[in-house]
């Protein structure tokens, strides 16, 4: 169930954010899924640093299917990637994780304010955040981290329109969520998405706090 596996990382998030990571990359793992692979979530996030989606959800290995772009922008092969994963891999939870801070946000910000093309692909990358950066400009605030948020929403919804996606989210097999990484505190806060909170998995110490929060 879609809801399952946010809980689950949900929780690896808690433990990873309060230094009690306990992902499982283990020789025997290793030994354990090398005949085949059945991660239970795909990750679609930046490219920064600091946001590894392994580390930051306290995942093991096998255990995600991960795609990062600089400031998550699609392009075929991005999109083409994960309806591999929907269609061939299972996956129940698809999430676009944006961050705080973001370079390739910024990078775009600057280029467009100077209304000069940035340098060969990266104008692509610019022309695939424009219209987060516009929305972000719009709300009058914080413009850096709100495009960020902006563009986590829009390929949400770009998403949803896509037909194996639409298929499956209307059979209640999917879900996509938007979420957002504080780097200071290593949270991940859910945008786009409310668990029911009727069936916690049985391994889901951390359910009250991640329901209650
Ligand atoms: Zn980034």
């Amino acid at each position: 169930m879609p809801d399952e596996a946010i809980l689950r990382l949900q929780a690896g998030n808690l433990r990873f954010a309060a230094g009690q990571s306990t992902a499982d990359q283990s020789p025997e793992r290793r030994i354990a899924i090398a005949p085949g692979q059945h991660p239970f979530a795909t990750i679609f996030s930046c490219v920064d640093s600091r946001v590894s989606p392994e580390l930051i959800f306290d995942q093991g290995l096998g255990d995600l299917f991960v795609i990062r772009t600089a400031g998550q922008v699609l392009d075929r092969a991005v999109l083409g990637s994960l309806e591999f994963c929907v269609v061939e891999m299972g996956i129940r939870v698809l999430v676009v994780l944006g961050h705080e801070h973001c370079g390739a946000v910024k990078a775009a910000m600057d280029a467009l304010a100077t209304e000069e093309a940035a340098p060969a692909e990266i104008e692509y990358l610019v022309e695939g955040l424009a219209q987060a950066v516009e929305q972000g400009r719009q709300l009058g605030g914080d413009v850096w981290n709100d495009a960020g948020r902006a563009q986590v929403q829009l390929v949400v919804a770009r998403l949803e329109t896509v037909p194996i996606m639409r298929r499956a989210i209307d059979a209640g097999q999917l879900a996509i969520v938007g979420a957002w990484y504080d780097l200071d505190t290593g949270r991940v806060e859910l945008l786009t998405h409310r668990v029911r909170t009727d069936s916690p998995p049985k391994d889901c110490q951390s359910y009250e706090e991640i329901t209650h929060a």
